[in-house]
């Protein structure tokens, strides 16, 4: 079945993604414009990623500088501004060393990997599985789909790569499975379920979580792709919690747009990764931790997440009187700090595509009845009554 290339005309990019029908050329701080000149108002940070808004000066500076110094090197050789972040992130986190990759997925893979190394070498259960949770999500590699227990995610790819095992999340009875289930390797979960519809982890529960993974001495994964960097208003969700990761693994914000991915680890995990046993030519080169060294400097100096717990406490406000006006529509509001869901009992994209079209303001959706809403943490109150001016207009009409 060789068939020629197409004689017909065909939009040269796959169509992997369904896409809004607009071209974004241009952003500073929230906002956006389309190649119309068109001016948005951007509550989606590019899924997360834009925790200080669009083009924030003190990044673009510092890799301004870091274009007319050096970009790239390899692994080969010791990189200043990667073991400049490494401190960094380990200084503020419970553990010892990080691994730098690209994006989200490639932290997970990375994860996941570590975490079966240990399997191997410490647990002695090369077999053994990983326990995830319903409505998760993990990425799109190999690996990371099959971790990510959502159906729509794995079907028609064939195959999925062994060694996973998924249990309900928030559900009391999984404390008692894990601790009977001798072949569970590790816990994989996500503090709020962002991709899922914006579910937070009970604190309960995930305290049992961990208390259990400490008593059989399996490593707790947690995934901060998307809650971590100040998203949930602690740097990393976890804190909020009360519990200590073994594997950690960070991606979205880090680095302010510029790709970069890590999986950090307590050192009685990290140190099985000796010379040769993983590597990424990309992760960790010169350029994307310049903009993450930058991006956590830009956070202590503009006390960012004390921006994000203010901004998410007005925020919460101003949408929980809105579910009260519109009781028939607005079924739950929820979420933690500017990771924030809200249920809708119309078609979620219905209202993300009124926003954009009518108000020129840009949201998410996290399924089909469940619209994201992830300002930049830097947002500021009158950004946020443009935001909800908007909305109610919106379900005014519906
Ligand atoms: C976005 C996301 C990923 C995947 O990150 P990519 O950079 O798209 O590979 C993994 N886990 C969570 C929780 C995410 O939100």
């Amino acid at each position: 079945m060789l068939n020629t290339k197409s004689e017909e005309k065909i939009a040269p990019v796959m169509s992997a993604y369904g896409r809004f029908p607009i071209t974004i050329e241009k952003g500073k701080g929230t906002y956006v414009w389309d190649s119309e000149g068109t001016k948005y108002l951007d509550f989606t940070a590019g899924i997360a990623v834009l925790a200080l808004g669009h083009v924030p000066d003190a990044v673009e500076s510092a890799l301004k500088k870091q274009l007319d110094t050096l970009w790239h090197c390899s692994n080969l050789y010791h990189i200043g501004p990667q073991e400049k972040l490494a401190k960094m992130l380990t200084d503020r986190t419970c553990c010892d060393q990080v691994f730098f990759g690209n994006s989200g997925a490639e932290a997970n893979e990375g994860a996941i990997k570590l975490a079966r190394r240990y399997a191997t070498i410490v647990l002695n259960k090369p077999e053994g599985h990983i326990v995830t949770f319903d409505h998760s999500f993990h990425g799109r590699t190999l690996a990371t789909m099959a971790a990510t227990a959502q159906e729509k995610i794995h079907s028609g790819f064939g195959t999925p790569v062994s060694g996973f095992k998924y249990l309900p999340y928030n559900d009391e009875a999984d404390i008692d499975a894990i601790a009977t289930d001798d072949e569970c390797i590790a816990v994989m979960l996500e503090m709020v379920q962002g991709e899922g519809g914006v579910i937070p982890a009970d604190k309960v529960w995930v305290q049992k979580l961990a208390s259990v993974c400490k008593e059989k001495g399996i490593p707790m994964i947690v995934d901060e792709v998307q809650t971590g960097m100040g998203r949930t208003g602690t740097l990393f969700a976890y804190e909020q919690y009360d519990i200590e990761p073994d594997i950690l693994t960070v991606a979205k914000a880090l680095g302010s747009g510029i790709p970069i991915g890590a999986f950090l680890a307590k050192k009685h995990i990290s140190q099985l990764l000796t010379p040769g046993t993983h590597g990424s030519t990309f992760g960790g080169n010169p350029f994307s931790t310049a903009a993450g060294v930058a991006t956590i400097e830009t956070f202590e100096k503009q006390d960012v997440i004390a921006q994000c717990v203010k901004n998410a406490a007005y925020f919460n406000q101003k949408l929980t009187n809105l579910k009260e006006k519109y009781a028939n529509q607005l079924i739950a509001v929820r979420g933690l700090g500017l990771l924030i869901g809200v249920e809708t009992s119309a078609p979620a994209i219905d209202i993300v595509n009124e926003m954009r079209e009518k108000h020129h303001v840009l949201i998410l959706t996290a399924g089909k009845h469940v619209l994201r809403i992830l300002p930049p943490l830097v947002t500021n109150e009158a950004e946020i009554d443009q935001f909800i001016e908007a909305f109610d207009d919106v379900l005014k009409e519906q």
